[in-house]
């Protein structure tokens, strides 16, 4: 089903219907293959970036497709209901920027048009096996000696590692809590960087995360990006516009199972008639579709705070939170309409499911949302 949607601009429709072209040619058909062999598509990641879509949110001057956020949400919605891991390597990527095109230097602004062209694939290195919710007590540690930083750590779950070019790297340079830490960045190259082998995930397996060992990496002084002490803030902005991202993918996967659900329900023929005319399929589908348009709305109204320039951060808290939820939900009741075929891997709902369960955890659990909303409510 094509989704009704009101858009800034003509430009905002174009770029929509040569997503939606993209992902029925170049994804929906790749997908199940891909994630059944757990091949990394770096390929296709470099063809969707050929088409503009990876660096949508950033300024033309740098390369970027100058477009507002919530045009890049919508596109991301799109691609997430042809293939996850490919808006997820979007989303992810577009989150490493952030630090440059944000904080970034004259000199390290200069990455920014290959970054945004895909031609320089970018990773996100916050978490740690010790802990990923209390970021603040990161342990990776980055010490002055001679010319260099020397970073010694272990950081764990990291969407594209061992495949990105370059790494946005959280680490520790004073002493403890947020304002000890600043961000570095760390191209592949870099002796002591060492991706370990990918996890094995239950699902996005095109696209597992692996950890990064740091052992004594080198890292000159002019790739600090925003000031010694400022990484936690500019790790904690750059999730915020992240986790609308998360959002819109939660979005678009969901969509994709209701389509898909509804599809199935008015073929299936159970007691002689199309199992959509029994009521309780009916009202199941009526409550997915629900669902999901109102996750749509929360993640829409949200960018749209941030393209007026305005807070959004609990707001895009409130969009991760409901629109994952919405979506572990939505697929799981796509399983359920499909009956036993939607438990096998005949039918795409059965990925999907296993897919939904990662947007509740990436990017701050959803106990991590609440906590940010609450703390907005009882701190006033
Ligand atoms: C597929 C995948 C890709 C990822 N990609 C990246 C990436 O690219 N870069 C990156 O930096 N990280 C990445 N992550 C890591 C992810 O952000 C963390 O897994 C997440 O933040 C949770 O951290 P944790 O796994 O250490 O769980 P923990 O922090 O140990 O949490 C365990 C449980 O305790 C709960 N909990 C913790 N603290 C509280 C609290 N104060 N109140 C209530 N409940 C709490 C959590 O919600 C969770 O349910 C990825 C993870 C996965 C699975």
């Amino acid at each position: 089903m094509v989704v009704d949607r009101i858009l800034p601009s003509d430009e905002a429709y174009a770029l929509l219907d040569l997503t939606r072209e993209i992902g029925e040619r170049e994804l929906a058909p790749r997908a199940a293959d891909f994630e059944s062999r757990g091949e990394f598509p770096r390929e296709v990641i470099r063809t969707v970036g050929r088409a503009g879509l990876l660096g949508l949110p950033y300024a033309e001057s740098d390369g970027g497709g100058g477009q507002p956020y919530e045009v890049y949400l919508q596109v991301l919605e799109i691609l997430a209901g042809s293939w996850l891991a490919i808006a997820e390597a979007v989303s992810v990527h577009t989150l490493s920027c952030f630090p440059i095109a944000e904080y970034g230097t004259e000199r390290q602004r200069k990455l920014l048009p290959d970054l945004l062209a895909g031609d320089l694939l970018g990773a996100y290195c916050l978490s740690e096996p010790q802990g990923g919710s209390d970021a603040a007590a990161l342990a990776t540690r980055a010490v002055r000696d001679g010319d260099d930083y020397v970073v010694t750590g272990t950081k764990a779950w990291i969407t594209h590692g061992g495949r990105a070019d370059f790494y946005a790297v959280f680490c520790r340079t004073g002493g403890p809590g947020p304002s000890g830490i600043s961000c570095l960045l760390a191209g592949a190259d870099t002796a002591g960087l060492l991706p370990q082998p990918p996890e094995r995930t239950m699902g996005l397996r095109s696209s597992a995360p692996a950890q990064i060992v740091f052992d004594g990496a080198r890292i000159p002084p002019d790739r600090l990006v925003g000031g010694e002490g400022t990484g936690f803030t500019i790790a904690m902005r750059a999730l915020d516009a992240g986790r609308l991202g998360i959002a819109a993918c939660a979005v678009g996967l969901a969509q994709a199972a209701v389509d898909y659900a509804a599809s199935y329900a008015r073929d299936r023929e159970q007691f002689g008639r199309p199992i959509a005319e029994f009521q309780g399929v009916g009202f199941l589908l009526a409550d997915m579709a629900t669902q999901v348009s109102a996750a749509r709305a929360l993640t829409l109204a949200a960018a749209r705070l941030k393209d007026a320039g305005r807070p959004f951060s609990v707001e895009a808290a409130k969009a991760k939170l409901f629109a994952t939820d919405v979506a572990m939900r939505v697929t799981t009741d796509a399983v359920q309409v499909l009956g036993g075929y939607g438990y096998v891997a005949d039918h795409p709902v059965e990925r999907w499911f296993r897919e939904a369960k990662v947007l509740q955890i990436v990017e701050g659990t959803n106990q991590i949302q609440r906590l940010v909303i609450g703390r907005s409510l009882t701190r006033g």
